[in-house]
């Protein structure tokens, strides 16, 4: 029996949402809305994964809600809504924490950057973040997962966990009448020029959230005169573009500042050079700023008037965890029959 297609992506609220967060990931939810069915969750969870301020916390969880919104996620089409309101979300996970093998979870790469040279005093969550990850995105059964290319690796643990329960579990499941496979294996969509935006200055780094420098990325709520101040100071090259994509390989900042032009205005790199190629870095800067400034301008001024009021968001994450809920009960149900759990 095929699988009902559905997309689930979630964004932490960690801090400052900047443009990598918004073309690797939010704006291609908001495309997605038109040919599937899409869950996006707010996940606080895995935000406490690494120590966040209480206060800050419920903030930067309304901050992204308002960014779902400002971009343009129908909350009535599809659902918005808190991890941490599903509990099925953390029942979910615990079985998968017992699915997943220690081997798996030692190969991940974000663990190993996010938890540093001191590793013994990082949270135990923070090393079981992609089985919640997993039960984020299996306890609807969801089937397309629109990410960044840094969530390639946790994505292929997620099937991983699918696969492996679909087998341990193969002859329960059958017998449950749900065929041989329970899980879906969820595919992620990971496309286009900027899947992976850097540093505005460090080539080889992600645009991140937690980078103390804010000049090296652009947040959603940044201004125009903010917006445009970074992209002049943003590392470059002392040569002009090249007229061809290949002449960008060597040149990581180059690359980075083309794919997040192509990105924006919806074209490919290919595109960018044939207007850009043998133009100084000032002429092309010029044209960024407008582009990211008539681009991300209103999201920013929408955000910000969203946050303003609190009921609202507080209302929409309500709504939308109960549609939830009722798809992650369903899910959590069959799962306690296969395991073999009593449930009254
Ligand atoms: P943190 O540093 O707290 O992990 P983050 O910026 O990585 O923050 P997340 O909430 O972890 O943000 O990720 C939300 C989504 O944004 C994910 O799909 C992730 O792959 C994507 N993403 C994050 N950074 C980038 C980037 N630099 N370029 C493209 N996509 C990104
Ligand atoms: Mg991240």
């Amino acid at each position: 029996m095929p699988f009902k297609q559905r997309v689930f992506s979630g964004v932490q609220p960690t801090g400052n949402l900047h443009l990598g967060n918004y073309l690797g990931a939010i704006k291609k939810f908001v495309e997605l809305q038109d040919r599937y069915d899409c869950i996006y969750c707010v996940v606080d969870m895995h935000a406490i994964t690494v120590w966040q301020d209480p206060a800050e916390l419920t903030k930067t969880t309304r901050e992204v809600t308002a960014a779902f919104l400002a971009c343009g996620i129908d909350p009535k089409r599809h659902i918005i809504f808190n991890q941490s309101q599903v509990h099925e979300h953390a029942e979910l996970a615990w079985v998968f924490n017992c699915v997943a093998r220690v081997g798996w979870l030692n190969r991940m790469t974000q663990f190993k950057e996010k938890a540093g040279k001191d590793r013994e005093n990082a949270s135990v969550g923070l090393y079981v973040y992609p089985d919640l990850m997993a039960a984020d995105i299996l306890v609807y059964r969801g089937t397309h997962v629109p990410v960044g290319e840094d969530q390639k690796q946790h994505l292929e643990l997620a099937r991983d966990i699918a696969q492996k329960f679909n087998n341990d579990f193969g002859a329960s499941i059958a017998s449950h009448g749900f065929d041989d496979a329970f899980f879906p294996l969820p595919e992620p969509i990971i496309q286009g020029p900027a899947t992976r935006v850097m540093s505005l200055r460090d080539g080889s780094k992600k645009m991140s959230k937690s980078e103390p420098s804010d000049y090296s990325r652009i947040n959603l709520t940044d201004d125009a005169d903010a917006i445009a101040q970074k992209i002049r100071k943003a590392k470059t090259d002392p040569d002009a573009l090249p007229s061809e994509e290949k002449g960008l390989e060597p040149r990581p900042e180059a690359d980075n500042l083309v794919g997040i032009y192509a990105a924006l205005n919806g074209t490919t790199k290919a595109d960018v050079l044939r207007e850009f190629g043998g133009a100084q870095f000032s002429t092309f800067k010029s044209s960024l700023v407008d582009l990211a400034v008539a681009k991300l301008g209103p999201i920013g001024a929408e955000m910000k008037r969203l946050v303003d009021d609190p009921g609202h968001i507080d209302g929409v994450l309500a709504e939308g965890s109960g549609r939830a809920r009722v798809i992650a009960a369903e899910t959590m149900k069959a799962v306690k029959d296969i395991v073999g759990f009593i449930r009254s």
